[in-house]
């Protein structure tokens, strides 16, 4: 199969469909890859790392959009680029069609396969393709509010590893997913106190012996949210009930009880976010300040660190896309959990929850 990977172009996205090291592994499996010049340099791969990897490089995007099979990104599909999709042709790329009818009939008119990253599923009931970058962007939560908690970032002016003789930073992370774990790992390696609540009692038995009494678990009811958030000199909100946007857990009126300079960081923004008060911002302006509490509230938080997620991403990727591409369609109706991941084929939404959040008909 011919594979290609544009460049993307949606605003401040530096990551990419395909790394040379994904590229060298569907080379191998006998496909020809193209790749649009430069598309790697948010990510320092350049043209000369694809082409040592075995791909062609493409002056432009049309030429790419053109002549290959797969389309392979990690962006939903600015007008430009639907534009050039094609019947017969498969997309692989994160989607997000539920709350965007004009992609989705941009789509539908193309007559293209596209496969969305975030409905691919695991037998755990797990999303694998969206997994790596809810492990990102927990990781980045605690170095964002270790940043923000710095006074002259507008935060209350505390370490949160503290130091011998003085009491570490106290850091509060509603909802222990993967968000929430992995912000738990990063806090817990700097030394902070750490507080996790959930409303899964499984969860917090799982996070319990993970962390072997290195953090406190709370089940998550309002009264406990108060007493944690009122403590805290750093909150993560980190909550997913899936497909619903996220309930606000910590509200105004919950704010001037608050530490003064306390940091907010709402990773669940991109569903809404968890904190009344909460607003998406972006890494050009990442924070705003209510009542004196810090709130960092950016919606895309792996695009601040495009090579660790790029890599992570075509790790997740990589196996789905490999059979997509050495078993065409065949791929979908071999594999449940990829067929999942199938939202529009051939100009009709073949998603459910995707159809039912549009008002239209499989
Ligand atoms: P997850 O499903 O792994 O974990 C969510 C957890 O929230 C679950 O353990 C669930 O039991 C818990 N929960 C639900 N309701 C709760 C409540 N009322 N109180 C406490 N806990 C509650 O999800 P995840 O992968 O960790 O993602 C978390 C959020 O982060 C999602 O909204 C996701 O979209 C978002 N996210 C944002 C970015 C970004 O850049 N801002 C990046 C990746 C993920």
């Amino acid at each position: 199969m011919r594979v290609g990977c544009p460049k993307e172009i949606k605003n401040n996205e530096y990551r990419v469909g395909l790394t040379p090291s994904a590229t060298r592994e569907y080379v191998g499996h006998g496909h020809q890859v193209i790749i649009e010049t430069g598309a790697g340099a948010g990510i320092d791969a350049s043209d000369a790392d694809y082409e040592a990897a075995g791909a062609t490089i493409a002056a432009d995007a049309a030429q790419v959009f053109k002549t290959v099979d797969m389309v392979v990104k990690v962006k939903e599909p600015q007008p430009a680029e639907w534009a050039q999709l094609r019947e017969g042709q498969i997309l692989y790329t994160y989607l997000h069609l539920a709350p965007d009818p004009k992609q989705t009939e941009g789509l539908i008119a193309s007559g293209v396969t596209a496969v969305a990253y975030e409905t691919v599923t695991d037998g755990r009931g797990g999303l694998p393709l969206l997994a790596p970058m809810s492990e990102v962007a927990g990781r980045l939560s605690i170095q964002a509010a270790a940043h923000a908690l710095e006074k002259a970032h507008g935060g209350r002016g505390v370490l949160l590893g503290g130091v011998p003789g003085v009491a570490c930073g106290k850091v509060v992370i509603i909802g222990g997913g993967v968000v929430g774990k992995e912000a738990a790992k990063m806090a817990i390696g700097l030394g902070a106190d750490v507080t996790i609540l959930d409303r899964s009692i499984a969860r917090l038995r799982e996070l319990d012996d993970l962390f072997a009494g290195r953090v406190q678990t709370r089940y998550s009811t309002s009264t406990a949210i108060e007493e944690e958030v009122f403590a805290a000199d750093a909150v993560i909100g980190a909550v997913l009930i899936p497909g619903a946007s996220a309930p606000k857990l910590v509200t105004r009126a919950m704010l001037p009880s608050m530490k003064k300079g306390a940091v907010l960081v709402d990773v669940a923004i991109d569903q809404g976010g968890c904190f009344e008060t909460s607003r998406a911002t972006t890494h050009a302006e990442p924070t705003f300040e209510i009542d004196g509490v810090v709130h960092y509230c950016v919606a895309n938080m792996p695009g601040a660190v495009p090579i660790t997620s790029a890599h992570a991403l075509n790790n997740a990727t990589l196996p789905f896309g490999l059979a997509l591409a050495d078993n065409g369609l065949k791929a979908l109706s071999d594999d449940p959990h990829l067929l999942h991941g199938l939202n529009v084929h051939r100009g009709l939404i073949t998603n459910r929850a995707v159809a039912q959040s549009l008002g239209r008909e499989m």
